[in-house]
């Protein structure tokens, strides 16, 4: 069974938040410090994944919140490993031959990397996590501490900054290779708050070898106080970055949030034989320049509630749980899940775009907060 909305579009990602809490406060995302009541258990995930995946769902990117605070990830992610065999096993017990349903094809995470050890990366990797995308918003101590929300100013940043590149390279040493895309880093930019780090992060994602993806600041939730003002536009980024090392356009890849550039110097130090994905630049332009038209994501909360748009109001978020129950039949899940994908209508960023502002007769539109909602 696959599904298609309104719009024709496929269900191709979960998103799949497993906490809503975070170690760090970043102004812009500004999370829960508690869990919301009802909690998922690991078999409710598990049976909402192999949903998913019958839908068509191919790809599983954990997140948060902060998802390496949840104890249970490693076992989620080794428990999803029978949800990827059914694409070389499923009617065939051999495992060879044409596969009848495909399945699982990468499981990802989203992390601030603050508390990815050593040990914790290779516990990832043996557990089956293809990809780890570790967020960053500046490379002095200064700015670290100001994106990230941290008391105890440059210091605390340098303290944090230090964390970050050593999980980068704890990540790359348990395996996560950067030239397959299996490790890159994720950047938000505010304008007048940390543009000024453009050129210093694009220096360090070239040294490390990684992709660096720098992210349009969004309107995602109510706390953060946005203004369209904040926005330093991916064109703006580009041509920033470009001026300095210039670029040529790759383009973004169907259903992807991301348009890349390649560097035509080839990156970082050993160029396109360096270490990795360095040569390549990606900016996510939600705002400027929206990508709604082929968005695949399903977007699924910590305490069970599906939400169809990153940007969706708190209220239209569908409560899974009653299908997530013991005593629920075989199938119900998929089919809750099919008939709201069917409904969903959700182009958000593009509506902005052509022309919504808050007002103060209309009041601002509310969103479902980010880290809630799973970024
Ligand atoms: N805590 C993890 C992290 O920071 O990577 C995962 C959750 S976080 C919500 C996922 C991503 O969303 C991060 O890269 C973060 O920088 C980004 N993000 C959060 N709030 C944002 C906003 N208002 N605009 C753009 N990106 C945002
Ligand atoms: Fe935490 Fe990530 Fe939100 Fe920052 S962006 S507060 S690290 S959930």
């Amino acid at each position: 069974m696959s599904a298609s909305d309104r719009h024709g579009r496929p269900l191709g990602v979960l998103r799949l938040s497993l906490t809503a809490r975070c170690n760090l406060a970043c102004p812009y995302c500004l999370p829960d410090g508690t869990e919301p009541p009802g909690l998922l258990s690991q078999e409710q995930r598990l049976a909402l994944v192999g949903a998913a995946v019958a839908l068509g769902a191919r790809s599983l990117r954990l997140t948060g919140g902060e998802p390496l605070l949840h104890p249970g990830l490693e076992r989620l992610i080794a428990a999803c490993a029978p949800l990827r065999r059914a694409a070389a096993t499923a009617g065939n017990p051999e495992g060879s031959g044409t596969p009848e349903r495909p399945g699982l094809t990468e499981i990802a995470l989203t992390s601030n990397g603050a508390l990815l050890t050593a040990e914790r990366a290779r516990a990832l990797r043996a557990a089956g996590l293809d990809r780890i995308t570790l967020s960053l918003d500046g490379t002095s101590g200064a700015s670290v501490a100001a994106m990230a929300g941290l008391a105890g100013g440059a210091a605390a940043g340098e303290a944090l900054l230090a964390k970050v590149l050593a999980a980068i390279g704890h990540a790359r040493a348990a395996g996560f290779d950067p030239a397959r895309g299996a490790l890159k880093l994720n950047a938000v930019i505010q304008q007048g708050h940390n543009d000024d780090q453009l050129l210093p992060l694009a220096a360090l994602a070239r040294r490390e070898g990684l992709e660096l993806r720098l992210i349009e600041y969004m309107d995602v939730g109510n706390r953060n106080g946005w203004r369209p003002e904040a926005v330093l536009s991916a064109a703006a980024m580009v041509e920033r970055i470009g001026s300095q090392w210039p670029l040529e356009p790759l383009g973004r890849a169907a259903h992807g949030t991301a348009a890349r550039w390649r560097y035509r110097d080839g990156g970082g130090p050993g160029g396109p034989d360096g270490p990795g994905g360095g040569e390549r630049l990606a900016v996510v332009a939600s705002v400027s320049a929206p990508f709604c038209g082929d968005c695949n994501r399903l977007r699924v909360t910590a305490d069970g509630i599906a939400y169809t748009c990153l940007f969706a109001a708190p209220e239209s978020g569908l409560d899974l749980r009653p299908w997530l129950q013991p005593d629920t039949p075989p199938g119900a899940l998929e089919a809750a899940l099919a008939e709201r994908w069917s409904l969903r209508d959700d182009r958000w960023s593009e509506e902005r775009q052509a022309g919504w502002r808050p007002s103060a007769e209309a009041g601002a539109p509310r969103h479902a907060e980010m880290a809630y909602l799973g970024g």
